[in-house]
């Protein structure tokens, strides 16, 4: 069975002040038992050590982005040895922020993604269509050239979680039903069945994110092919106890 799995997301957001109190809300709160829900939180890279040091040990610490080969001579980046170094063992990969306003490439997160994992992080990768490109019909085509673009880079997919986050369901409130979730979580398992194996089908975890809430999570977590959450906004917010919840 596939263990539930919930991030959240931090993205660019937080104060010293702002982080340590999300830190003692989730320190508090009465969550599932580790054997039922892995749960990890991404703060921004400033905030990593602080957070790895305050959180409960149950909670797992992820960056938000890694630099694509080793560190060196790269202004502005943090490498995943650095990633090694502080011990954080998660990383998120291609979020659409990332490829949209950053401009990474499929081919770009492909080779961040390998890079991670022969370092030994894990990896959440995200994949996800735009409005555009869902209303022309064009969804199942955008995830699986973005999901082929990893896969012709590594072999071993036992160190990631793909994250499946339409991107006009992100900070738009416009969370996606949960049969249009579940339609597409059931054709990527389909894609890795019929492209890289039915093992890995069967076993990868396939997450949903885009305007995830407390009040919408019950019926999404239900449906089959969906694994668990990568939360944005209500991440920040004591909600996200209640996402964390929705795994049993
Ligand atoms: P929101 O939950 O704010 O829509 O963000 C989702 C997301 O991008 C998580 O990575």
């Amino acid at each position: 069975a596939r263990k539930f799995f919930v991030g959240g997301n931090w993205k660019c957001n937080g104060t010293t002040e702002e982080v340590k109190k999300i830190v003692g809300t989730l320190n508090e709160a009465e969550i599932p038992s580790e054997d039922v829900v892995e749960v990890v939180v991404s703060p921004p890279f400033v905030f990593l050590s602080l957070v790895k040091n305050l959180l409960r040990s149950e909670i797992q610490v992820a960056a938000q982005n890694c630099w694509v080969r080793k560190g060196g001579a790269f202004t502005g980046e943090v490498s995943a040895e650095m990633l090694v170094n502080l011990a954080i063992p998660w990383v998120i990969i291609g979020h659409s922020e990332r490829r949209l306003i950053l401009n990474e490439s499929n081919e770009f997160v492909g080779d961040k993604v390998a890079y991670a994992l022969s370092q030994g992080i894990k990896v959440i990768a995200c994949v996800g269509e735009t409005l555009e490109q869902r209303e022309s019909g064009a969804t199942l085509e955008v995830v699986a050239a973005q999901t082929k673009a990893i896969a012709e880079k590594i072999s071993n997919w036992d160190n990631v979680v793909l994250a499946y986050e339409p991107v006009w369901a992100i900070g738009t409130g416009k969370v996606a039903s949960p049969a249009q979730a579940q339609e597409v979580h059931h054709e990527l398992r389909k894609w890795f069945s019929d492209n890289v194996s039915a093992d890995v089908a069967g076993s990868i975890r396939i997450i949903y994110g885009g305007s995830v809430n407390g009040a919408n999570c019950k019926e999404l977590a239900a449906q089959p092919d969906l694994d668990g959450f990568l939360v944005g906004g209500a991440s920040l917010k004591p909600e996200f106890v209640d996402i964390i919840k929705s795994a049993t």
